[in-house]
Parts: C-alpha cells; sequence; structure tokens
C-alpha cells in the first residue's frame, strides 16, 4: 500500500462515508467506527451515508442516528469512503455522489470487488471490514477509543457469524480481545445484535423455514419470499437475514437460498454453502461476495430466477 489514509483526510475538508443496501453490522459498524476516530483524530465530522432503513438492532451503534438517507446530489465531496461495498451499484443512487468525489477510497474484504476506488484498501483474507479497519488503525498507531471499539467489535461479531463461521481466525480473536480491553462489551453487544428480535420477526423466518423447499438428495434447500409474506408479517428488509443460515445448517444442506420478490421482474437472492463457491454462482448472476455467503439481484420472476439458479447450483454440485 503506497498511500495512507492520514494524508487524504488531513488534506479534505468535506468527507462522505457510504455503506451498503440492506445494511448489516459490518458495513454499519465499519463505517460508524470510521466516523468516530476521523472526528477524535481530525476534529472533522464526515457525513455518512445509508442507502436503506438501518435494522432496530444496530441503532445502538455510537453517532448511527446520524446517517442520513439522501444528500443533495449537486454536492461534490473531497473524500467519499466506501466500506463493505463489495460493488458499486451496492450503494445505489449514492454512486453518483461517490463518483464525483474528488478522491474515491474503497475499504472491503469481499473477494469478489473490483477496486473501484482511486485507493482500495482491500483484504479477502480479513473476516470484516471491521478487522480490515482495525490492523489499519494498528498498523498506523490511530489509538482506538471506546465508542470505535464498541463499532469494529459489532463488525467483527456479525460478520463472523458471532465467531462461528470459517473467517473466524485466531487474528479475529486477537482483535476482539484488545477491543473488549478498549471497551466493547461482548455481552451486551452480543444481546443488542441477536436478542432484540421483534415477535413478527421471529414468526416471518420460522414460517420460512418451515415452507422450504429439499431438493438433490435434500443437499439442495431454499425458500421464497414473495410480497405478500412481507406484507402479512409487516416485514422490514432485515427480516430475511439468518434464513439461509438456518437451513445451511441441516446437516443433509450443502447449498441454501433464499429468493426474495422484489417486484414482479426482480428478485433479491441470499446464499450460503458449506464447500461451493457462492460468489462465482453469484456472479454469473451480476452478483457476489465471499465462497460460503453471497447475493446477487436478479431481473427476472420468482420462477425464473428458481430455475436459473437451480441449474447453476446444479452445475457446480
Ligand atoms: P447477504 O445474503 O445479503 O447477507 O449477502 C451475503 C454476502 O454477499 C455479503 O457479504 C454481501 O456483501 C454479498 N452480496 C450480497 N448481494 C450482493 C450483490 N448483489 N453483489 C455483490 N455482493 C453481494
Ligand atoms: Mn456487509
Ligand atoms: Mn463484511
Amino acid at each position: 500500500m503506497d498511500w495512507n489514509l492520514d494524508s487524504i483526510i488531513k488534506d479534505s475538508k468535506k468527507i462522505l462515508l457510504l455503506s451498503h443496501v440492506n445494511p448489516d453490522g459490518d458495513t454499519l459498524g465499519s463505517m460508524c467506527a470510521l466516523y468516530s476516530m476521523i472526528y477524535k483524530r481530525f476534529k472533522i465530522k464526515a457525513d455518512m451515508n445509508v442507502v436503506s432503513n438501518i435494522p432496530y438492532n444496530y441503532k445502538f451503534l455510537p453517532n448511527v442516528n446520524l446517517a442520513e438517507r439522501y444528500f443533495d446530489p449537486s454536492l461534490v465531496y473531497d473524500l467519499a469512503i466506501t466500506l463493505d461495498v463489495a460493488s458499486i451499484e451496492r450503494i445505489r443512487d449514492s454512486e453518483t455522489l461517490f463518483n464525483k468525489a474528488k478522491i474515491k477510497v474503497n475499504i472491503d474484504h469481499h473477494k469478489t470487488n473490483s477496486g473501484f476506488g482511486d485507493y482500495n484498501l482491500i483484504n479477502d483474507k480479513a473476516s470484516s471490514t471491521g478487522e480490515v479497519l482495525f490492523k489499519y488503525f494498528k498498523e498506523h498507531n490511530w489509538e482506538i477509543d471506546k465508542d470505535t471499539a464498541i463499532c469494529l467489535y459489532t463488525a467483527i461479531m456479525t460478520d463472523t457469524g458471532n465467531f462461528r463461521f470459517e473467517n473466524t481466525s485466531s487474528s479475529v480473536f486477537k482483535a476482539a480481545a484488545e477491543l473488549v480491553d478498549a471497551g466493547a462489551n461482548p455481552n451486551l453487544l452480543y444481546k443488542y445484535c441477536y436478542e432484540t428480535k421483534s415477535k413478527n420477526l421471529v414468526l416471518f423466518q420460522n414460517y420460512c423455514v418451515n415452507k422450504a423447499i429439499f431438493e438433490h438428495n435434500n443437499k439442495i434447500v431454499y425458500t421464497t419470499v414473495y410480497k405478500k409474506d412481507l406484507e402479512k408479517f409487516s416485514a422490514g428488509d432485515d427480516y430475511t437475514d439468518g434464513i439461509a443460515e438456518t437451513l445451511r445448517a441441516i446437516e443433509t444442506t450443502e447449498i441454501s437460498f433464499v429468493v426474495k420478490e422484489v417486484d414482479s421482474k426482480t428478485t433479491k437472492v441470499s446464499m450460503r454453502s458449506k464447500h461451493i463457491d457462492c460468489a462465482k454462482i453469484c456472479s454469473t448472476f451480476g452478483g457476489g461476495g465471499h465462497t460460503f455467503a453471497a447475493g446477487c439481484t436478479m431481473k427476472h420472476g420468482m420462477k425464473e430466477s428458481i430455475q436459473k439458479l437451480l441449474s447453476e447450483i446444479k452445475r457446480e454440485i
């Protein structure tokens, strides 16, 4: 890496931090961690952009309430930084704002990231964007305060599935230990992230799991989420998070996916696997992600999306 954030930030007055659509703990935690850091070190209040609703369980993140949905499209930022954004479409309409910025930085850990920034800090071996930031802060002696620690711990905890997924390396535990020393409370943060589910969310997820379809000797399992299902349970954007993991946890499952109806010609897919490369499958439909967790948006109706996904999966299985 022949550039450093220090000098880029120092030379900037107006800074924009951007998180991805349907935000998770990693994108929001990383964005808020960098916000705190920039404020503490440089006394600059960056703007933060979210492009869809912030899930209720992440509202505790320090400063997340300052993040805004819409910005004046005529604004020109000195510096714009994406966090955990695998591909530029994931910031939706804010792409224009990002592209107009004088300097564009892309901080991420997805192996499918194309490196769309002027400067890219991408480590596909890292568990999370939170861990990428943690390493950067340590290497550059940026002292981590309590607010930053809370945000980074949340980013790492959620992207490792609470320290259980295959990306849970010893460096994850080392980072977590340091973040606890810096003020992150593991039990409290666990409760915020995993034990604040609404009754509707639990009932909705069980309903979706209940109607799962098993194929290929139970190796492929998927479920469907129609608009009418979402309406019935007054579901938020984040209600489907975790369903694909529940289906993958079945002993016989090799690959699981959830297909959500966006409109009659658009679906959103979440895919999880034990051995098969999900990112490769999702890339064929314009999406991407990680080997065992990926996603895509398909420009087809539900039936056609499922058919196309199944035939692509059967090629890989
Ligand atoms: P999700 O199923 O939405 O939790 O996403 C699983 C992983 O795939 C996450 O790391 C996402 O960032 C990534 N991902 C999901 N959808 C896309 C997409 N359309 N393009 C690129 N990466 C995606
Ligand atoms: Mn993410
Ligand atoms: Mn991530």
